[in-house]
């Protein structure tokens, strides 16, 4: 079978589209026939070499997988060739005392589809039984591949990091990211008032149609400031940050007096400063989130089902022009989500 190899680390990395042989799945193991798999920026880090983890190569991305069971191994029920299925990119063992407590993102013995093992940029897959999710019926192949990594992590940060309350401020960072776009839709339908942030105008005009009532422009050195002016100097009641670095620095300058940045990424940097003395007087929180958990996964293809989360795609290219979507995702060139189609 097909599938996009990366074999040297850089940016831009060096990619093959090599003919690979799959082995048959073990026990427990499944082969999933991919349809659709969405990039992220954990691709671009696999890519540059630029995460914390050993990673040994070839080594095939792409986590966000949705297809069809192909085969099965031993101990696999209820799977069966054919069933349309989403893959949790955040592998887990189902066994440690997090996995036991339902809190999969957790887990001691996580592993990370597209990174610690070979993902979905390829024609087929082999994950663990338990990492698949059922697609409901009405959810298409592409709606799951741009929904089930980036929009899982939004409800993961939005429903079990922080609690939103009818009325909140809630700001979300990159209207026109995976994240961003999903936690407009996801706050939206908390009852959450909505202001977004955007580049360019066609990004923050996505915003503003995703449900924002206001999407500022990140690049004016003020619009923090803009935010703070929006919400009648008060500030906003919890800011979803995936960016990092100087960002995460200045989502504090429009937070309101005990409300939470809950944080998921750090593109732009992993050890910005904090100024404790207002972070503290003003009693805030900053709060940790990664992966998602099952009930997540679940709930945001129930949420797709539903018409409540809607994925925004930007284009759909085929499998050889993974290193081409990779180098539009880190110019930022990108309006919702790049997926790849064998
Ligand atoms: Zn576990």
């Amino acid at each position: 079978m097909k599938a996009v190899q990366l074999v040297a680390h850089g940016t831009p990395g060096r990619f093959e589209l090599r003919d690979v042989a799959l082995a048959p799945p073990g026990p427990g193991e499944v082969v999933v026939r991919v349809r659709a798999c969405g990039l992220n920026h954990l691709d671009l880090w696999l890519e540059a070499g630029a995460l914390p983890v050993p990673i040994s190569l070839p080594r095939t991305p792409g986590g966000e997988v949705a297809g069809d069971v192909a085969a099965v191994g031993p101990g696999t029920e209820p799977w069966r060739p054919g069933d349309r299925v989403a893959v949790q990119s955040n592998l887990f063992c189902g066994a440690c005392e997090f996995c036991e407590q339902g809190d999969e993102s957790l887990c001691l013995r996580g592993m990370l589809l597209g990174v610690d093992q070979d993902g979905g940029l390829a024609e087929q897959v082999i994950v663990p039984a338990c990492a698949l999710e059922r697609i409901p019926t009405g959810v298409d192949y592409k709606t799951s591949a741009a929904l089930t990594l980036a929009g899982s992590t939004a409800l993961h940060m939005l429903t079990q990091r922080a609690q939103v309350r009818p009325g909140d401020w809630v700001l979300a960072i990159g209207a026109a990211s995976g994240v961003g776009s999903a936690a407009i839709q996801i706050a939206r339908q908390l009852g959450a008032r909505v202001i977004s942030t955007g580049s360019t105008e066609p990004k923050r005009a996505l915003g503003l149609q995703l449900g924002a009532e206001f999407v500022v422009d990140s690049t004016l050195p003020t619009w923090t400031a803009e935010v703070r002016r929006l919400t009648a100097k008060r500030g906003v009641d919890l800011v979803v940050e995936h960016v990092g670095g100087s960002v995460l620095e200045q989502v504090f300058n429009c937070l309101a007096r005990g409300g939470t940045v809950v944080t998921c990424g750090a593109t732009a940097g992993r050890e910005p400063r904090l100024n404790l003395w207002p972070f503290f007087v003003k009693q805030q929180r900053l709060v940790g989130s990664s992966g998602r958990t099952r009930a997540d996964l679940r709930a945001t293809l129930e949420w797709a089902a539903a018409g409540k989360l809607r994925p925004v795609i930007d284009r759909v290219l085929p499998l050889a022009d993974a290193p081409l979507a990779l180098a539009a995702l880190r110019q930022r060139q990108v309006l919702g989500k790049l997926l790849l189609r064998p």
